[in-house]
């Protein structure tokens, strides 16, 4: 029997074998605070599937959620003060973020903006949207405006159209990209109408797919980023690392190879967010940076995502990847290779 209906609570998780009766009964508290949704074809794939799990961790709840250390925050990475009107984020010169939907697919567990998604989140009206279109069609410096919520892809069809067509008419919008979960969690809804409505004449239309584990990266999903891809849009990733999931340099391996081979370039690996209740998914930064090293030697540089962290408060994005330079002009530089040895640069020359 066909799934149609994505679980929103304890009791669908349950219904569709996702989730034993015994650890539902534990879960009230974190069901009453942090928004549940699993599509039908995750369903599909948790049915059964141990708690551990890559799939099972990123999407069912768990009671570490209501462990809130001191350092987490509602909007970890401080959008809200640069919000200049309803659905826009306006941090760094060049571009805007748009959020015209609040609703994802699935909420995932480690979600950096678990606070502002969900059903109580909602989308822009008419008029806001309205406001937010006016907003980017009077500023000349924006070139990029990335669309995300929420998951844009889950507009309808004609919603999305319309807004992809107002963007595209502004001579000054260079770049129309798109954050989504969508390949992942619902392929099906790549269809050839979401396609036409990704269309434009003028602009460029990127799409960044979220992806944690190769897992993810099925048959299903591997054939709606094939469609996206001939349709001639461009397909990069962002990755967020995560305790449990892909805290390991053979899973990253796998996942950015599964990446590249599907047509996506591996753009970002985030550091956690501090998110509330998103501890346990969190590794060190140290740990991170070793990872991150140790994929150097592994994987070819299409493979190699940028290390990220968002810097609380509102700061933007720092690369926090390992450093292979050291030294300076006067004294001389010394580089690391792939497999640690340390070399002058420039080499010392031999006196004669
Ligand atoms: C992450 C982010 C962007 C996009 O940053 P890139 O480095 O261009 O991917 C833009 N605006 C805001 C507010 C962001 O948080
Ligand atoms: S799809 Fe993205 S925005 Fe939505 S819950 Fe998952 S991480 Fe959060």
């Amino acid at each position: 029997m066909k799934r149609t209906a994505t679980a929103r609570s304890l009791d669908g998780l349950v219904a569709a074998g996702a989730l034993a009766p015994e650890r539902a009964a534990a879960l009230g508290r974190v069901a009453d605070r942090y928004a549940i949704a699993v599509t039908p074809y995750l369903l599909d794939r948790l049915e059964g599937a141990e708690p551990d799990s890559p799939l099972a961790r990123q999407y069912l709840p768990s009671s570490a959620e209501l462990e809130v250390t001191p350092e987490e925050r509602a909007d970890p990475i401080g959008d809200a003060a640069w919000s200049p009107v309803k659905g826009i984020v306006h941090r760094y010169p060049d571009r805007v973020l748009l959020k015209a939907l609040h609703a994802c697919p699935v909420y995932c567990r480690f979600c950096f903006r678990r606070e502002m998604v969900g059903p109580g989140g909602d989308a822009l009206d008419a008029d806001e949207l309205a406001a937010a279109l006016d907003y980017i069609r009077q500023r000349n410096d924006i070139w990029e405006v990335i669309m995300t919520g929420g998951d844009p892809l889950m507009l309808s069809p004609r919603r999305l159209g319309e807004i992809v067509s107002a963007l595209d008419a502004m001579p000054h919008v260079g770049v129309i990209r798109f954050h989504t979960r969508v390949p992942v969690a619902d392929p099906e809804r790549i269809s050839a109408d979401l396609l036409s409505a990704l269309k434009v004449s003028d602009s460029a239309v990127w799409v960044a797919v979220h992806c944690n584990h190769p897992d993810e990266l099925t048959e299903e999903t591997t054939a709606a980023l094939a469609k996206l891809a001939d349709a001639g849009i461009p397909l990069v990733s962002q990755s967020v690392l995560l305790r449990g999931v892909n805290d390991d340099a053979a899973v990253l391996e796998a996942l950015f190879r599964r990446l590249v081979r599907a047509r996506v370039k591996p753009y970002y690996l985030h550091h956690g967010d501090l998110a509330p209740g998103t501890a346990h998914f969190r590794t060190g930064l140290d740990e991170g940076r070793e990872l991150v090293k140790r994929l150097r030697g592994r994987v070819s540089g299409l493979c190699q995502p940028a290390y990220v962290l968002d810097i609380p408060g509102g700061h933007g994005k720092a690369p926090v990847g390992p450093d292979c330079l050291s030294g300076d002009a006067d004294a001389g530089y010394v580089v690391e290779d792939y497999r640690g040895v340390r070399h002058a640069y420039p080499p010392v020359t031999e006196k004669l």
